[in-house]
């Protein structure tokens, strides 16, 4: 443990005092990045109700949310873009395992202001299956979710569980999505569940993914599920 913690913080320190830019391998600044892939641009402007994807007018819905029927997410919303820079940050965050990347994110995850984000809401990560979360060694979005809490002081929850492998969703076309994720969670009956939950995940694709974890959560009581995530693809896939 002591041997773990003693390189965390070897890894943490090379981080912060290394001179290169982990993206483009260009001169970097104290945020750790160079200037040129600093810009990290939120959302900004109408958005959609349901979704939170930005919108050209000021509708309610996007195209996509107005055709969608039965969907258990009742809102989701994101902190940040999706920019080439921030994808390339995750993948380094995600493969090669350099969790300490993603503080660059961190001021904005918890400064998003959100009209759902309630003290009286639990709140959850989208979870990992074991077999994953022990060959990555940690889950990005539990990560989030502690930054959160530290900030809005919001009951945790542990009953959502990954107990189907799947595949990466990021690997699958839109049609595909859907059944990978099928009976992939579940809710574990030894924890009460909370009348209402933020879910909170990195990355907003397609939604997919916290839908269905919206599903299991409403099929065992819930009321209404919010999801916060900290990044959005800017083109759905
Ligand atoms: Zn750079
Ligand atoms: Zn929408």
């Amino acid at each position: 443990m002591f041997r773990f913690l003693s390189t965390a913080l070897d890894e943490f320190l090379k981080v912060w005092f290394q001179i290169e830019c982990p993206i483009c391998h260009g001169a970097a600044t104290l945020t750790g990045l160079c200037t040129s892939c600093q810009p990290i641009s939120s959302l900004l402007g109408p958005i959609c109700d349901r979704c939170g994807t930005s919108l050209i007018c000021a509708l309610d819905v996007c195209g996509d949310c107005a055709e969608l029927k039965n969907r258990s997410l009742d809102k989701a919303r994101s902190a940040l873009w999706l920019t080439n820079e921030a994808k390339a940050l995750i993948h380094i965050v995600k493969f090669q395992k350099r969790y300490e990347w993603l503080e660059v994110f961190k001021s904005q995850l918890v400064a998003s202001q959100f009209e759902f984000i309630k003290e009286d809401f639990a709140i959850t990560s989208v979870p990992m299956h074991p077999k994953k979360f022990m060959t990555r060694g940690f889950n990005q979005s539990e990560i989030l979710v502690d930054w959160i809490i530290k900030k809005r002081p919001m009951k945790p929850c542990f009953g959502l569980k990954k107990v189907a492998e799947t595949i990466p969703q990021s690997l699958l076309d839109r049609s595909k999505r859907k059944s990978n994720l099928q009976d992939s969670f579940n809710w574990d009956k030894k924890y009460q569940m909370p009348k209402n939950i933020i879910l909170v995940d990195d990355i907003y694709t397609t939604g997919e993914t916290l839908n269905a974890c919206a599903k299991v959560l409403k099929k065992n009581g819930a009321e209404i599920v919010y999801a916060w995530t900290l990044f959005r693809t800017m083109h759905r896939r």
